[in-house]
């Protein structure tokens, strides 16, 4: 069996998990920060404001001028002499000052709808700005991290086909044994030795397994502790 092959085989495997979490991260930063999200939002919500106020602005306006042409009318009549009922006369009086409050309560709501909407535009023109700010960051950053990811991408089906490459030169028996033990050794089923401990689970192996594993023609010699395929250079 070919240890250094399948040592080889282990590190693509793991240099492919390692590509494969970091675009796993990249996907998740790529989607839209929270902060533009609110700054959305928030430009929605003012719009929607400054629309409101002016409405009832204009609603306010009209009224107004309702009341307005019907005071006219009122005092035409009040001055006309086409009333001469005294009874009358008083009703339309205070029906004239009845809409006269009316008319400058609505006058206020005008004003204070005016000034709400000015001030929900003053807001809206910042919140566009920090969106807009936002927005233009966000690009920079989305573009940055697509490359990146575009490159991972690359460098995974690089890895791929050098996997490919090196299976091929496995035996059948090979392969299924790397598989096998490396679904029961999360992921790793080759381990190296380095300055007489296993790479994978840092015990200190036995002098006898070490130079078992730096003469294995054939035959795996596996890590006695952690049960994976020892591979000394
Ligand atoms: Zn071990």
């Amino acid at each position: 069996m070919d240890i250094a092959r399948l040592y080889e085989l282990q590190k693509i495997d793991a240099n492919m998990e390692k590509v494969r979490r970091k675009v796993a991260h990249l996907r998740r930063k790529l989607d839209e920060p929270t902060a533009l999200q609110q700054a959305r939002a928030d430009v929605a919500a003012s719009r929607a404001a400054v629309e409101q106020f002016h409405a009832r602005q204009l609603d306010a306006e009209l009224n107004g001028r309702q009341l307005a042409e019907r005071i006219r009318e009122s005092e035409r009549r009040l001055m006309s002499g086409e009333v001469r009922n005294a009874k009358e006369l008083e009703a339309l009086q205070a029906s004239i000052e009845s809409m006269k409050r009316q008319r400058s309560q609505v006058e206020d709501v005008a004003l204070d709808s005016l000034q709400r909407g000015e001030d929900a535009q003053r807001r809206l023109a910042e919140q566009q700005a920090t969106l807009t700010n936002l927005e233009q960051q966000w690009k920079t950053e989305k573009q940055a991290l697509e490359e990146e990811e575009l490159k991972l991408k690359r460098m995974f089906a690089q890895l791929k086909q050098q996997r490919q490459g090196v299976s091929e030169r496995l035996s059948d028996d090979a392969l299924t044994l790397y598989r096998q033990l490396g679904e029961r050794k999360a992921g790793v089923a080759v381990a190296a030795v380095q300055n007489g401990t296993c790479s994978a689970c840092n015990v200190s192996l036995p002098t006898g397994v070490v130079s078992s594993a730096r003469a294995a023609v054939g035959q795996p010699v596996y890590c006695p502790s952690c049960g994976r395929i020892l591979f000394a250079a």
